[in-house]
């Protein structure tokens, strides 16, 4: 606190969104010293109600600090979910809850650690290395991608076939695209 937002900007600007993160620190160590006695709460509704406290900080926190069964979803954990299977959605709060389902209640302590390191060193975003991957055999990925194709595929043959003129054309594309 004495060093104050600026001070502490200082210190963090190597990082990203730095102003805005010393800010929410500032803010939300006023917060624990006059609402809480200088002490992090237990609950995840006085967690979100910090400053720049959104749902998968609460959980980082009530995870790791307090020992709760939680899941974190992050952009890597929402990827690395959908690719594999093993929880797949649309949104983070539909994987979050299948994540909760899916992983063993022994390993749900350390799971989203596990995962945002799977997610950030092998299943990366752009390319993943699934040559690397330990969990290859277990992995959906490519069957999935394949299922997407394949749908995809289906879905503008039917279109090309509905308008007749561009059958052929469309069809030797997609056929070049599977091969
Ligand atoms: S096999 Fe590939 S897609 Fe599947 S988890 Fe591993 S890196 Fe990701």
């Amino acid at each position: 606190m004495n060093l104050g937002e600026a001070g502490l900007k200082n210190h963090i600007r190597t990082i990203g969104l730095f102003n805005s993160k010393a800010r929410n620190i500032i803010k939300t160590c006023t917060t624990l010293l006059e609402q809480h006695r200088g002490e992090v709460p237990h609950t995840r509704e006085a967690l979100e109600a910090l400053p720049g406290v959104g749902r998968k900080t609460a959980n980082v926190m009530l995870n790791t600090a307090f020992g709760e069964p939680t899941i974190a979803v992050d952009t890597h954990i929402f990827r690395v979910a959908n690719r594999t299977g093993l929880a797949c959605g649309k949104t983070v709060a539909s994987v979050e809850t299948a994540l909760l389902k899916a992983v063993p209640d022994e390993f749900k302590h350390d799971a989203h650690h596990w995962l945002i390191l799977h997610g950030r060193y092998t299943c990366i975003a752009r390319k993943p290395r699934c040559n690397l991957c330990i969990i290859n055999d277990l992995c959906k990925y490519h069957a999935l991608e394949h299922a997407t194709t394949t749908k995809t595929a289906a879905a503008s043959i039917s279109k090309a076939k509905k308008s007749g003129k561009q059958q052929q054309k469309i069809s030797l594309t997609i056929r070049k695209k599977m091969e």
